[in-house]
């Protein structure tokens, strides 16, 4: 398993995964945070209402949840717009505080690692081992690199015609509002509240309700690291509802979305709609991994495999259409199959287990559906194709061979631990065929040959390629869609643009400047 773990990171986070004493999990972890969190304080919903968040391994209710909607988001946006003023506290500190900040953050998350991945498992379903070493992993990561930024993005000086003074400055955007999924909870926080913050706005954000258990557990922690109040403010509750209303609300300046391309259609419309603000979308995938004769075959089988069921298979970037060069194509099938049968299907928490359950019923059904429709179009069923148990979320590892491009599996986004195996015979016929989609968010590439390598990283239309490895993602490095796939890059310095408005001053002077 932690093989598994490790062909997924990247050589820092391997070092520290090969050194690390192994953790204990809590599967029962006590739920301390539950409520609306603004300006640092906990409240009810003004509504009173509650949802409950459910454990996949069960279908039992674990706590119950403030249900926050237009009037939370209209409380937690004046917080956020009061603790922006120029002269409030967050406005006042330099810009290193804020990266010393970011830190404190990072350190609190680090002290409390082993309850936040406990919780992350409980919530989420994922295995222990991946919530500790891949998503706490990550994520502390992620706050620690863009506390290195707060105080390095900065304008320029111009030499503008005329006699004047001219430079930019990169003023953060103001009031942004957040909007997280839930199949990465802790991590899509990080990618979020990190880059805002080092640029220095102030947040509203709302977690997925299938996992706002973790969101609201470093809300407290925000509070405790010293962030001024207002400056982060997270409101539980339901997409059409409390996110809506983020999406829509004609005081935020901006709006970030990671989920589903339909909804981020909806939130696109809504910010037109309100006030035309900012906007960056990070949305589904149909990613093609492609694997030619001349690859390692191993290093193949296993980056495929592991790119597709990572997560419950529910990751955007995963690869979903597996195309195989014709002079393999069989024993890859053969072995694809026979490696999916590896997976050991249970107990999140149990150290045994490599695949934990998905998120709800929901997508359990929608999963179970789209296997249907495989069987139903004509593929073949190789490994998998049901539910596992008769409790809790859980399908087997499923693999279909013969996958043809118009199926539904072959173009509709599953998120769930389903693997399609398609054949290819020639490089033209295959850029074609794996550009096919709506989406354009990542596509990797198994083979020896640098040439076969690099004319495929320019000619596939995809905001990431990889090249003998997949799902390897770091703070460093941009991460988004081209086409249905998103609007903007997450991570990296590229995600400051997204943060940051730059605004031109120019001084009249009595001589020349240039
Ligand atoms: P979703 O897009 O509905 O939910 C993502 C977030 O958006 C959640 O916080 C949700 O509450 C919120 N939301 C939902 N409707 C909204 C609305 N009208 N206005 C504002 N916010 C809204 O995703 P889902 O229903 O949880 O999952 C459905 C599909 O989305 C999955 O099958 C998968 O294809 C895709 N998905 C993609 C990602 C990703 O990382 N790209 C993550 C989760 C889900």
């Amino acid at each position: 398993k932690v093989l598994a773990v490790r062909s997924l990171l990247n050589h820092a986070v391997r070092n520290s995964v090969a050194t690390a004493a192994a953790p204990v999990p809590i599967e029962r972890p006590e739920i301390l945070f539950n409520k609306v969190f603004i300006n640092n304080e906990w409240h009810n919903a003004v509504s009173g209402k509650t949802f409950a968040t459910v454990n996949p391994s069960t279908g039992e209710t674990i706590a119950e949840i403030a249900e926050g909607d237009k009037k939370d988001v209209d409380k937690a946006v004046k917080a956020a717009q009061h603790a922006f003023k120029l002269g409030a506290p967050w406005r006042k500190i330099d810009a290193s505080e804020r990266g010393n900040l970011l830190n404190r953050l990072a350190d609190l998350i680090e002290r409390d690692r082993a309850y936040l991945a406990s919780l992350e498992t409980l919530d989420n379903g994922k295995i222990f081992t991946h919530s500790m070493y891949v998503d706490l992993e990550l994520s502390i990561r992620c706050y620690r690199y863009y506390a290195g930024w707060a105080d390095k993005n900065h304008g320029k000086t111009i030499p503008m015609d005329g006699n004047f003074f001219s430079y930019t400055r990169h003023e953060p955007v103001g009031v942004v509002g957040q909007i997280i999924p839930w199949n990465f909870p802790l991590l899509m926080q990080a990618w979020k509240l990190g880059p805002a913050l080092a640029m220095g706005n102030t947040v509203v954000m709302k977690p997925a309700e299938q996992t706002p258990l973790t969101a609201l557990y470093v809300a407290s922690l925000i509070a405790e690291a010293g962030f001024p109040p207002g400056v982060v403010n997270i409101v539980p509750g339901l997409g059409e509802t409390a996110g809506a209303a983020i999406a829509a609300h004609p005081h935020l300046d901006k709006v970030a979305f990671t989920g589903s391309t339909e909804v981020g259609r909806k939130i696109m419309a809504a910010a037109a709609d309100s006030n035309l603000k900012r906007i960056t979308l990070e949305l589904g995938g149909k990613s093609p991994s492609i694997v030619f004769a001349d690859s390692d075959i191993e290093q193949a089988l296993e980056t495929t495999h592991e790119g597709l069921f990572f997560n419950q298979g529910q990751t955007c970037c995963a690869g979903t259409r597996t195309f195989i060069e014709g002079k393999v194509y069989d024993e890859f099938v053969q072995r694809s199959a026979e490696r999916a049968k590896t997976r050991n299907v249970g107990n999140p928490f149990d150290a045994k287990t490599t695949q934990g359950p998905q998120i709800d019923e929901q997508q359990f059904n929608k999963i179970l559906g789209m296997i249907a429709a495989g069987k139903k179009e004509g593929a073949t069923l190789v490994s998998g194709g049901s539910r596992v148990g008769n409790r809790g979320y859980f399908i087997a590892p499923t693999v279909f061979a013969d996958v043809k491009d118009h199926m539904r599996i072959a173009q509709e986004e599953i998120f769930g631990p389903v693997q399609s195996l398609m054949r290819f015979d020639s490089i033209e016929e295959l850029v074609e065929r794996a550009n096919n989609t709506v989406y354009g968010l990542a596509a990797s590439v198994m083979t020896k040959d640098l040439d076969k390598a690099l004319y495929l990283s320019t000619a596939l239309r995809a905001g990431t390629v990889w090249v003998n490895c997949h799902n390897a993602l770091a703070a460093q490095t941009p991460f988004g869609g081209f086409k249905q796939s998103g609007i903007g890059r997450e991570l990296g310095e590229y995600a400051l643009d997204a943060y940051t408005e730059v605004k031109t001053v120019i001084i009249a002077t009595p001589h020349k400047n240039s």
